[in-house]
């Protein structure tokens, strides 16, 4: 078959709602849905299209009945045909069940799409509701990024999942097919060097200054190179230059014109706090310090932190506290955010501008350190093949690492359990060899993320 249009295949274990959601993405309701579940099927692609682009849907079946697999290997659970489809598509869409947690099936499929080029997304299905969306964020331990929550069922979350699939999409078939979008893909294509381009998002929660901060950093708009699309069609990147070279800020959709396009609710702005800070280099997190770290800041540091993100804190509305204040914040910091070790904590006011001036320099030094970083997808690979070679006791695993800082080399591990001292040291012996580092210090910092 000749590939005439950009394929999005759709995987994950049996019972999911995979079906339910291709039918869903169709936009139609015929009966491909089995009751019972895991029906083994053929590999079925359809097409489809959304906001005016079209695309394929392939929908791997080929797995084999619950129950009937449990002792099988992955290899023998998932068919030729599915394993063809998810190394052809154009993204992979895994979809996983929020109502069951991460079983090992979702992991073993996981493990393999981490090793795949392609962009992956993972789908939480069976959200229903508000309620349960935070039963997502356990789905972050897949190591593939940050889970959409979807109801197939209800259509609920399937259009920003498909937002973020069109994003993924291969560049020729962004271009010209949406009515106006042919002016931003141009500007996109020009810049053909974005690759090196460091990419910072500012996040925080609603009202702590991101706007201002941001409007004072582009100046008076004579700095903006371009706009460009970012994931979601809504999402605007802006091209900035600075003495550091330009630096794309992701996702200043709403900072730059002060009309507010949605009064955001914080547990939207938070999800796309993370979609932006996944897109980026390094994180400037706004603290409001009239009011304090709040449990929402905390869990967007943990989530750049965990991410692998270097991240700049800025203590903004410094202009509004007196010295009580002041004091009181600085404990808050060292309570709440500790985790963040030696991250730089600058004191600001984005109104006045007062100590913007420390930024600049603050980010030379990150991107310095930032460049001299591993590819997450390497780490991953060499992790692996590791434990592959050797697997850890006790059913103990690594899920995902990254690179958590350069200097020294810090490896942040994501497992399931305490990981043994011997353990670590031969995964840091096998860092070592395949990064050649020769005799520099290595740390590791091991998180636990399943049961989380
Ligand atoms: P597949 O085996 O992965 O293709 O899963 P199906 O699409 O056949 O769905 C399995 C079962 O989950 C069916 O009974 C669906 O009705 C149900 N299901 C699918 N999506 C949802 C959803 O969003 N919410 C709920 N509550 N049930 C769902
Ligand atoms: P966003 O929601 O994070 O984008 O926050 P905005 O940038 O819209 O700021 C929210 C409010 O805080 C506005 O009224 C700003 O004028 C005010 N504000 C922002 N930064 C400062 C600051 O450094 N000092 C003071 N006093 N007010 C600030």
């Amino acid at each position: 078959m000749g590939r005439s249009l950009p394929t999005v295949a759709i995987v994950g274990r049996p019972n999911v709602g995979k079906s339910t959601l291709m039918n869903r993405i169709l936009g139609r309701r015929e009966a491909i849905v089995a009751e019972q579940p895991g029906v083994t099927r053929d590999r079925k692609e359809m097409p489809a299209s959304w906001q005016g682009r079209e695309f394929t849907v392939v929908d791997t079946g080929g797995w084999l009945p619950q129950g009937a697999g449990d002792n099988a290997s992955m290899d023998a659970k998932v068919s030729a045909q599915s394993e063809k489809s998810m190394d052809d598509a154009d993204v992979v869409v895994l979809v996983v069940d929020s109502q069951a947690g991460i079983t090992g099936d979702d992991e073993g499929v996981a493990g393999r799409l981490r090793g795949r080029p392609g962009p992956v997304l993972v789908a939480v299905n069976k959200v229903d509701d508000e309620v349960h969306e935070n039963l997502i964020w356990e789905f972050i331990g897949l190591g593939l990024g940050d889970p959409f929550p979807v109801s197939a069922l209800h259509g609920r979350g399937v259009g920003d999942l498909l937002d973020a699939v069109m994003a993924e999409l291969p560049e020729e078939w962004a271009k010209g097919a949406q009515a106006g979008a042919e002016a931003e893909a141009e500007t996109a294509s020009e810049s053909g060097t974005d690759a090196h381009m460091v990419s910072v998002s500012i996040v925080g929660r609603p009202n702590a200054g991101k706007s201002t901060l941001f409007n004072r950093l582009i100046g008076d708009d004579r700095s903006v190179v371009h706009d460009q699309p970012g994931t979601t069609r809504d999402a605007i990147d802006t091209v900035v230059e600075t003495e550091l070279g330009p630096i794309r800020f992701v996702d200043t959709a709403g900072m730059r014109r002060r009309a507010r396009i949605d009064q955001a609710t914080e547990y939207y702005s938070l999800l796309r706090a993370l979609a932006a800070v996944d897109r980026s280099d390094i994180a400037l997190l706004v603290v409001d310090a009239t009011v304090g770290v709040t449990h929402q800041d905390q869990r967007l540091a943990e989530r750049i932190d965990g991410a692998g993100c270097p991240i700049v804190v800025l203590l903004n509305k410094w202009d509004m506290l007196d010295t009580e204040a002041r004091e009181a914040i600085a404990l808050d910091i060292d309570h709440r955010l500790h985790f963040l070790g030696d991250a730089a904590v600058l004191r600001v006011s984005a109104l006045s501008g007062k100590g913007l001036n420390r930024l600049l320099p603050e980010l030379r030094g990150v991107i310095a350190e930032y460049r001299r970083r591993i590819p997450t997808q390497a780490v991953n690979r060499v992790l692996r093949d590791a434990q592959a070679a050797h697997p850890a006791p006790d059913g103990a695993r690594v899920l995902y690492a990254t690179q958590g800082a350069a200097d020294p080399p810090t490896f942040t591990l994501f497992a399931n359990r305490t990981l043994p001292r011997t353990y670590l040291r031969y995964l840091e012996r096998r860092f070592r060899e395949a990064f050649d580092l020769g005799s520099v210090p290595v740390k590791l910092r091991v998180r636990r993320r399943s049961g989380e």
